[in-house]
């Protein structure tokens, strides 16, 4: 729909179509061929998710289990959001980073299971016996648990407009329409999507979202390594963790990763990243007492959303026809976990309402 400008919410019209889909089971076998044929006779997706990150693939991963076919489009070069994993070329061989989410230690006995499906293990510090991170990079849970979905990268949507019961939005990649739409981005995006006069704009204006100078650092592989994380809030550097530490990581570097805390990234957000990154290195280098000189790579990523500081309180925010849904950890909290159980909250009341049918 050409001239899409900005969002708006129309009282939908006409009854969604019955199709009967099974409740979510972990272990059913995956459908992906009706994955694949997503869309029906009229070219039209049944339901379209904006996010691959962990809620939106979470969500997306029941619905196509039970059947119901399911399109996922995100902006971003890779499947995952948050749960990002970085691979530099150093002269010494490749390197990753976890600059998003550390690592995930699971309270619903259903998640650490999901997380095991996708190939997560431990990563014992000496510390905590009970985190889990992906292998090889964070990254991977989330492509894991993706596998056979259709997933289009590099897909942002612009604007989403409800007419006569379809949803048009708006993509760099063209129009695409569908009868049912899942955001599973941040709540401040999400608004903006939205428009200020939708009905969910005073919800989402309660949660806020902290954001997170993220330091990547490598040093060669004979260089100091004096612990594996460090965990101080008083500090800049609030969090520092050795990445090459982790399970299934290379050693061809020692790579951190330091998360600034939220009063200096509030006050620094806008900073140069050239600027913060060498002045983020000078801090890490003080801590782990090295010489700042000797690093391979120091970049900052500016994570503008990177976790909630005030959640909604609930697991997602829902029109009464179920044709539009809103989502994400912030939903329920901050971590992968809350926005895993807000992905599989909305799929199951999606396929609730159809069974209701
Ligand atoms: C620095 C940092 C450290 C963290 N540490 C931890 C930790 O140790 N443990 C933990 O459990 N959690 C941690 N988290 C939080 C965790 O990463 C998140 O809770 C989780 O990944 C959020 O998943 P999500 O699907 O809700 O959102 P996201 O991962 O943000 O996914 C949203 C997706 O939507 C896409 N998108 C946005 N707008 C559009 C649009 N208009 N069109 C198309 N696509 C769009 C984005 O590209 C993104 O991929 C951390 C996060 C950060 C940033």
């Amino acid at each position: 729909m050409a001239g899409v400008k900005r969002a708006r919410l129309l009282p939908a019209s006409g009854a969604m179509a019955r199709h009967t889909v099974n409740a979510i089971d972990d272990t059913a076998p995956r459908h992906t061929s009706a994955i694949q044929d997503g869309r029906n006779r009229a070219g039209m997706d049944q339901t379209i998710i904006i996010g691959s990150g962990m809620a939106g693939i979470a969500c997306a991963r029941a619905l196509a289990d039970a059947g119901c076919p399911v399109r996922v489009l995100d902006k971003g070069r890779g499947i995952g959001g948050r749960m990002a994993t970085r691979r530099v070329a150093l002269p010494h061989g490749d390197v990753t980073f976890d600059h998003g989410a550390q690592y995930m230690r699971p309270r619903d006995p259903a998640f650490a299971q999901a997380l095991a499906k996708a190939g997560a293990c431990a990563w014992p510090d000496g510390s905590d016996h009970g985190r889990q991170v992906g292998m090889p990079g964070m990254s991977s849970v989330v492509r894991a648990m993706a596998d056979g979905l259709t997933v289009s990268q590099q897909t942002e949507v612009t604007a989403m407009v409800l007419q006569d019961g379809v949803w048009t939005l708006a993509t760099d990649a063209g129009d695409l329409q569908a009868k049912r739409v899942v955001l599973t981005i941040p709540a401040p995006q999400a608004a903006r999507l939205l428009g200020p006069l939708h009905p969910f704009a005073p919800h989402l204006a309660r949660v806020t979202m902290d954001p997170c100078l993220t330091l990547m650092a490598a040093f060669p592989p004979d260089s100091a390594r004096p612990f594996v994380q460090r965990s101080d809030p008083a500090h800049d550097l609030a969090w520092i963790a050795q990445d090459n530490a982790k399970p299934g990581r290379t050693d061809s570097a020692v790579t951190w990763v330091a998360q600034a805390s939220v009063p200096f990234s509030c006050a620094n957000l806008e900073a140069d990243t050239d600027d913060i990154a060498a002045h983020m290195l000078r801090l890490l280098a003080e801590v782990l007492e090295v010489d700042p000189r000797h690093a391979l790579y120091a970049r900052v990523h500016r994570w503008r959303y990177a976790q909630a500081g005030t959640a909604l309180g609930q697991p997602f925010l829902r029109n009464d026809d179920r044709r539009l849904f809103v989502g994400g950890d912030w939903c329920l909290g901050a971590r992968a976990e809350d926005a895993w159980r807000s992905g599989r909250a909305i799929a199951r009341d999606i396929l609730e309402g159809a069974n209701a049918q």
